[in-house]
């Protein structure tokens, strides 16, 4: 019939507006009171009726899953061996991944050897541009960007401010296990450790290193002798390494590393020509 529709649309808005007054009368205007307890009764789920948050006064809290503008995960201050560290190692999958490529990322060098480090020198992201997306935080294989709850990112200078850098980026990590304590947790039972995935793979190295150094001798002596190209065939053994060990009793080499000596006594006689023929040409 003519008009059902515009009558449901009024009787809506009117048992609203008498909710809000039966919300009122069933809380006894505690909801009205500026307190972190009653402010989350006016925003449960039973809440019925309207209610009016004073922003910025008040603010509504965001669900765990909300996502806004990404952050860099660091290390909190007090960590014991890694404070302030980042969790980034400059791989640079999620400026690949990123749909409208608003990620710059500078990877950082070693100021001594000049060699590439796994942490990034700098980190520019342009949240003008950003669409919230989540797929730099999804993609991350090292858990280091996330999404950030913080929504208050207006300013009255969008060329500089707007162009956030590592600095800006960078939170801690209890910051970001308390917005998203659910995430967080998972993510560690992934990891199997709150540590960064590196930190668990060292101790992991260092574990069954320890295992193998119990369990059975390695081959230290030849692993550790300095090449010399001078003399190459001076130091290459003149059998191989497995009879020797074996004959004196030592666990034998593996195919592997016999594998691996002689191609070093290969590259080793190799170069070492090279440098004669340089010399004497
Ligand atoms: S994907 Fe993660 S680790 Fe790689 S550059 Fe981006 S934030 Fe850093
Ligand atoms: S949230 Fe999406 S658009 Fe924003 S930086 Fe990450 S991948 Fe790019």
């Amino acid at each position: 019939m003519y008009g059902t529709g515009l009558a449901k649309g009024l009787a809506l808005t009117l048992r609203h507006f008498v909710d809000s007054f039966v919300d009122d009368i069933r809380y006894g205007m505690r909801k009205y009171h500026h307190s972190t307890d009653n402010f989350g009764i006016r925003q449960g789920t039973k809440t019925q009726g309207v209610i009016t948050v004073q922003y910025p006064d008040e603010k509504v809290a965001v669900p765990e899953r909300f996502r806004f503008v990404p952050f860099l995960i660091v290390e909190d201050d007090d960590h014991p061996t890694r404070a302030g560290k980042d969790w980034c190692t400059s791989c640079g999958i999620c400026a690949k991944v990123c749909p409208p490529q608003c990620i710059w990322i500078v990877r950082g060098n070693d100021p001594v050897t000049g060699r590439p480090v796994p942490e990034p020198e700098a980190f520019f992201i342009d949240i003008d541009i950003c669409m919230n997306c989540g797929y730099c935080a999804e993609y991350c294989p090292f858990d280091a960007i996330k999404m950030d709850h913080d929504y208050e990112l207006a300013s009255y200078d969008r060329t500089t401010h707007h162009i956030h850098d590592k600095e800006r980026l960078s939170k801690p990590n209890s910051y970001w296990r308390k917005i998203a304590p659910t995430r967080a947790y998972d993510e560690m039972m992934v990891r199997g450790t709150w540590e960064h995935i590196d930190v668990a793979k060292e101790a992991r190295r260092g574990q069954s290193a320890a295992r193998r150094g119990t369990s059975q001798p390695s081959p230290q002596p030849a692993a550790a002798a300095p090449p010399a190209p001078a003399a190459p065939e001076a130091e290459a053994p003149a059998s191989p390494p497995e009879a020797s060990s074996a004959a004196a009793g030592a666990t034998p080499w593996s195919e592997d590393e016999a594998k691996r000596e002689e191609r070093r006594r290969k590259a080793l006689e190799r170069k070492a020509r090279r440098a004669a023929k340089q010399g004497g040409g």
